[in-house]
């Protein structure tokens, strides 16, 4: 898909997208190795004609590992295949994007060590590019002793500039009991992360439990309260911002409406709203294919730069890469206004 020149200069912004391990990984050899990488298109088809569209194919997200996963303790490639989502995202016109990653990643000596490394070579192409990584807590608090280690593991690395956490807790389509997740939050924001949970992709359950939990300001997908006026005036109110993951929600079947995504309705109610990739070696798409999507959706150009604009302010990153960053999307609003003279170059 080619967008038009003013989304091309727009600065983008991905708040929620996974590591994609060994995906990456297998991008990083297939090109070393010249051959071709493993081919996702052909296994969303096949995904799609085996497995019904909800719950069932979202369980799937995992299912497949192109290589195996033993690679990723070569520190080497470790950092290639961070840098090759970087690369992806910033040659799709990001300025910003946040990575999640697993526990044993998060805890891996010298982590952001690494991820900073692969940062900084990708913003020796794409200076624009920042990236920060965040701790993803899957099934939290089912195993206290993991959890314990997860939660000593996170606070360590908060020292060493890990941005945030993101609970992915169960049951995830009906209320879970969230008591236990909202006093590890709080040591959490104790010491300094920004916290994030996935709810609200499949069903309105944990919308509201999520939103109050301690520090939280932004919910992953939450796409379901647009099916609930109540619901969307606590997250306007409360200013908790959306990461929408368009192409993740539509290939997943997981839709509140049967019409199409409800991006719009959840923006004219005042909830702030960002955009996402999710998966994107494994869905096929880039953020740059996210931000045209919504323009589909009926999202001007205004409104669009909104979005990036919601991502920069709900961002788990410094004040100063912020202030960067919001100078930047209003030098490349002001050259879109001008009629798209002297805007920002691309990289
Ligand atoms: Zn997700």
């Amino acid at each position: 898909m080619n967008p038009p020149e003013p989304l091309a200069l727009l600065p983008k912004a991905d708040l929620h997208v996974h590591q994609e391990a060994t995906r990456y990984l297998d991008l990083v050899l297939a090109e070393r190795e010249g051959r071709e990488p493993y081919d996702w298109a052909a296994w969303r088809r096949r995904l799609a004609a085996e497995v019904p569209p909800g719950r069932e194919r979202l369980l799937r997200i995992g299912s497949t590992q192109p290589v195996p996963l033993a690679l990723d303790a070569d520190d080497e490639l470790f950092v290639a295949r961070f840098a090759a989502l970087m690369r992806d995202h910033a040659a799709a016109g990001a300025c910003y994007v946040e990575v999640r990653c697993g526990g044993d990643v998060v805890t891996r000596d010298g982590f952001m060590s690494l991820f900073r490394r692969a940062e900084r070579q990708v913003r020796a192409e794409y200076p624009r590019l920042r990236a920060e990584a965040l701790a993803i807590l899957v099934h939290g608090a089912r195993d206290p002793r993991q959890t314990a280690a997860f939660a000593e593991g996170c606070v360590r690395a908060a020292d060493e500039g890990l941005a945030g956490v993101d609970f992915l807790y169960t049951p995830y389509d009906t209320e879970a009991d969230w008591t236990p997740m909202y006093r590890l939050a709080e040591r959490f924001a104790e010491a300094g992360l920004g916290i994030t949970a996935h709810a609200g992709e499949v069903s309105t359950a944990n919308i509201a439990a999520a939103a109050a939990m301690p520090g939280l300001t932004r919910i992953g997908h939450g796409v379901h309260a647009a099916a609930d006026p109540e619901l969307m005036r606590l997250l306007a109110d409360r200013g908790v911002t959306l990461e929408c993951a368009l192409t993740c929600n539509a290939y997943f079947g997981v839709l509140p409406e049967v019409d199409g995504h409800p991006l719009t309705r959840l923006v004219e109610a005042g909830v702030p709203v960002t955009l996402a990739t999710d998966n994107p070696v494994q869905l096929g798409t880039t953020i740059e294919r996210e931000y045209a999507l919504a323009a589909g959706l009926g999202l001007g150009p205004e409104r669009l730069a909104d979005l990036t604009r919601n991502a920069i302010r709900a961002a788990f990153t410094s004040d100063e890469r912020k202030a960067a960053m919001l100078a930047e999307l209003a030098e490349a609003e002001r050259a879109r206004l001008s009629g798209g003279r002297g805007g920002p170059a691309r990289r």
